[in-house]
């Protein structure tokens, strides 16, 4: 009989939530593999780019924060043990109105944001439109509009929080292996056994990790859980007054769509003054894969864009686009996570931390993962991410 080698956790896939499970596990003493078929971080999945938002109050669901302030503490721990600046706090602005259309398909997000904030004592302040306008006149805010401003929010930079989870897992003993692809997994009461396009590993445990891969991966029962859709990120020239958009004088934002207008989110201008702001919108519309996804960005596009979120909101911002870039979000049909256990197994766990709103979430979800791997339970309340939850199965 052939022997394969052989550890207590497999990690399939190394995207934002893959490197910090890997991560997590190493440190806690596990054997642990890491496989990825790329080389994280790469441009491919849904984890590439210089920066992500984060935020402590969570509005997509009170359980999240529990989940945003750990994971703030392990991101500082993290650069504490690597020297790398992974974290950048800027404040960050919500604003909504009555009505609004919701954000991450999330509705009432603004009063989960501050009921959040109220409930776990996060430094806030709610700002009248009066106040925005004086304090932040790079937004054209409407009359009906009311802000949110909290304090620790801010940017994480999500490729070098993956390199720097990969290399303190290596360094804890984690045995990584990329540009390897999983072509298929099972599992009996002895453990599980995967095979890749270099290999066989048997393991107890098996996380799998793999980000908009995922439909394609769990199976015809689960795969209508999750819907993978394309997402279009703009850098927009400022066109005057670059000063009141640089890091520090500018804060994340996420304003709520009202009437014509969209739900929009954004950054300060963190590539200097011909860099442009970062700004997007989300679209559930069409379903994509990662193989067949149009990765280009159409000037139809970004006129549309233009045109529709940037002229009624930034005075200060141009017309050139000065990049682009297509990612991708997998959406549940709650904009919801989850990290369980696939249906009826006690050895292979599902974790998508995606719906748009995963990254800042990452470095807990990576402990939450290694705790069920290891112990079976999690500290944290994961309770609400259950594959089994009614919103997914009825869907
Ligand atoms: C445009 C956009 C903006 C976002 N903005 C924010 C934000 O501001 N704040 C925030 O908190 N979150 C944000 N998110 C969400 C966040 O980025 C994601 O939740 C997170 O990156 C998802 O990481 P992941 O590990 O699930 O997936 P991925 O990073 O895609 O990782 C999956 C990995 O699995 C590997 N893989 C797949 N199949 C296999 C296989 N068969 N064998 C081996 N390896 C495999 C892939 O190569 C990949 O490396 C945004 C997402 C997008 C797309």
């Amino acid at each position: 009989m052939v022997e394969h080698e052989r550890y207590d956790v497999i990690v399939v896939g190394m995207g934002a939530a893959g490197s910090s499970a890997v991560y997590q596990l190493a440190r806690r003493g596990s054997k642990v593999l890491g496989i990825d078929q790329y080389e994280p971080p790469h441009t491919l999945g849904s984890t590439h780019g210089e920066t992500r938002i984060t935020r402590q109050a969570i509005g997509e669901g009170d359980h999240y924060t529990p989940l945003s302030l750990r994971s703030y503490e392990i991101f500082r721990e993290m650069e504490a043990l690597t020297g790398e600046h992974l974290l950048d706090v800027t404040g960050g602005l919500m604003i909504s109105s009555p009505g609004a259309t919701g954000v991450n398909a999330v509705a009432n997000f603004f009063e989960t944001t501050l009921a959040a904030a109220k409930k776990h004592s996060i430094p806030h302040e709610v700002l009248s439109v009066d106040q925005m306008r004086r304090r932040f006149p790079q937004f054209r805010v409407q009359d009906n509009e009311i802000g949110y401003y909290e304090v620790e929010s801010g940017i994480l930079k999500p490729e070098a929080c993956v390199r720097a989870a990969l290399g303190l897992a290596e360094k804890s003993g984690a045995v990584l292996k990329v540009n390897e692809k999983m072509s298929t997994f099972s599992e009996d009461a002895s453990g599980v056994i995967i095979e890749t396009d270099k290999g066989t590993y048997c393991a107890d445990k098996l996380v799998l990790t793999v980000g908009p891969w995922l439909p394609q991966i769990v199976g015809a029962e689960l795969q209508g859980r999750f819907k993978v859709f394309r997402q279009v990120l703009f850098w927009f020239d400022i066109s005057e007054n670059y000063d009141r958009f640089k890091l520090g004088n500018f804060p994340i934002f996420i304003w709520d769509g009202q009437g014509n207008r969209d739900s929009i989110y954004g950054f300060p201008a963190v590539d200097g003054e011909q860099g442009g702001i970062k700004i997007a919108s989300e679209e559930y519309i069409t379903q994509v894969t990662p193989e067949n996804v149009e990765r280009s960005v159409s000037q139809e596009e970004i006129d549309r864009m233009y045109e529709k979120q940037i002229v009624p909101c930034f005075p200060g911002v141009g017309r050139e686009c000065v990049k682009s870039a297509v990612c991708m979000y997998t959406m549940t049909p709650d904009s919801g996570f989850v990290i369980d256990f696939m249906p009826g197994s006690s050895r292979t766990i599902v974790c998508s931390p995606c719906s748009g709103h995963g990254f800042k979430h990452s470095a807990a979800v990576g402990e939450c993962v290694a705790e069920l791997a290891i112990d079976g339970k999690t500290r944290l309340n994961i309770e609400p991410l259950r594959i089994d939850r009614r919103a997914l199965v009825k869907a």
